[in-house]
């Protein structure tokens, strides 16, 4: 087995245990370098990366090797210095000498929000890589990971965790510029530009910027224009070793209508993800947030929100805030109970805790019927109604797919659990009173 061939073996063994994120961001450009007795030396493109694998994953690593060749009794960790990608951006953009102070007109505007730090971020499982990477980012900016790419679903700390960068920039480096901007404001910010002839001092502007961060980069997708002075942007930024730092609800692959050449240059750089928070993390989240804001909540309360608010840290937040308001406006301790009550709206019950049965008993119940009646093959207009009910929560709760409902009822095919799916939904919007109804029904669904 040639090296190449022996760590291709060990990556291969990775892939199938890490994240194709992680594993994008730790692997590549690594490779075997050598061998020095019975220790193989791995190159990294990085010390940061190199600290990294050998801390995370020295050992699974070590474990494969010794496993592919009996031999191997020890590893090493070299940093070797990588290429920049081929062709990227030739030319140089022109720096203007004597920039008068005033033009400069994005000075002191940040946009930060000084209250998103490291400090009052919570790290966990979930976002362990991201925030690894965005601290090294900030320790050392434009030398290591650029662009750094972050990208997560809604509400998971994505702007949080880049501004903390651009806090943490400041407090390390006072003398550097940084800017925060949204992809919206950075839109109509170019467009307005165009439209007022100053496009120039535009470019100028970001030219001077030591470390650029722009949120929701998807939201480029489709801009064309933008998207075109976004690339000449980011070249001259990227080639003066500037930091860029961008957001998305989404890896860069997968933004629809985005010039190929600024997709290729954000795959560029380094791209994590920020996954779900785990249960620990968002009890550890919450006391968090109780902390900045001085009020104290029992564990079980905090338990309670964290079983039921899984995916959104700003809705965790939400429920948290709701709770805090009721003590602060009463003047009295919220327990268990009424915190039960108070998130009952926030807090959506989980689809996978309702059955196929439940949705029928209850179903059934509601409309005086026995649940083997709503099977019965008849017109009935007394069966017939709720039948499609039931059809619509099991699609819409119980999360069936047409096909599983159809076969449920005994249906031929899914056009009957679609046409019911459908004509109730449209009813739901239409008639208050029966989307009242609906709602009954639900809440008994879900009633403990
Ligand atoms: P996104 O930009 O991904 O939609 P945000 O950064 O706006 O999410 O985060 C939503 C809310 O959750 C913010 O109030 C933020 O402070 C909070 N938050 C997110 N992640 C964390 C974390 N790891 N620790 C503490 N608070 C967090
Ligand atoms: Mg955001």
């Amino acid at each position: 087995m040639t090296k190449e061939e022996l760590w291709q073996s060990v990556l291969a063994q990775i892939q199938l245990s890490v994240s194709p994120a992680n594993f994008a961001t730790w692997f590549k450009n690594t490779k075997i370098v050598g061998v020095n007795g019975s220790s193989v030396i791995i190159g990294t493109p990085n010390a940061f990366s190199k600290e990294w694998l050998e801390k995370k994953y020295g050992k699974t690593i070590l474990k494969i090797l010794r496993n592919l060749n009996t031999q191997i009794k020890k590893i090493e960790f070299q940093v070797i210095s990588h290429k920049p990608p081929k062709n990227f951006a030739q030319k140089s953009v022109e720096y203007p000498d004597q920039l008068k102070f005033e033009e400069f007109y994005l000075d002191k505007k940040t946009n930060l929000n000084p209250k998103y730090t490291f400090e009052n971020f919570v790290v966990g499982p979930f976002n362990e890589l991201p925030h690894a990477a965005a601290w090294a980012v900030s320790e050392n900016p434009g030398s290591g990971y650029n662009p750094l790419f972050i990208y997560g679903g809604v509400g998971l700390g994505k702007t949080h965790l880049i501004q903390a960068v651009g806090n943490k920039v400041l407090e390390n480096f006072p003398n550097k510029k940084v800017r925060y901007v949204s992809s919206e404001r950075f839109t109509s910010e170019i467009i307005n530009a165009i439209k007022n002839q100053t496009i120039d001092r535009f470019k100028r502007s970001y030219h001077q910027i030591d470390l650029l961060i722009i949120d929701d980069i998807q939201f480029l997708s489709g801009k064309e224009k933008t998207q075109e002075e976004f690339f000449h942007i980011f070249n001259s930024l990227y080639e003066a070793n500037k930091q860029i730092i961008l957001s998305s609800d989404r890896p860069p692959k997968a933004i629809s209508a985005l010039e190929e050449r600024l997709r290729s240059r954000f795959e560029g750089g380094m791209i994590a993800d920020i996954g779900v928070p785990d249960f620990e993390s968002r009890v550890a989240i919450l006391k968090q947030k109780m902390q900045e804001k001085n009020i104290f909540f029992d564990d079980q309360i905090l338990e309670y929100i964290a079983e039921n608010i899984q995916s959104n840290i700003r809705e965790l937040e939400g429920a948290l805030n709701r709770l805090i308001i009721y003590q602060k406006i009463n003047n009295q301790n919220v327990d268990l109970e009424t915190a039960k009550k108070l998130l009952k709206r926030i807090i959506k019950p989980q689809a996978k805790r309702v059955s196929f049965q439940k949705v029928i008993d209850i179903v059934a119940e509601f409309y005086n019927l026995k649940p083997k009646d709503l099977f019965q093959k008849t017109r009935k207009q007394e069966i017939v109604r709720p039948r499609q009910i039931a059809m619509y929560l099991l699609r819409e709760e119980v999360k069936l797919a047409f096909p599983t409902i159809g076969k449920k009822f005994g249906g031929k095919d899914h056009t009957t659990a679609i046409y019911a799916y459908e004509k109730i939904a449209k009813e739901i919007e239409e008639d208050e009173t029966f989307s009242e109804e609906i709602n009954i029904i639900k809440e008994r669904i879900y009633a403990l």
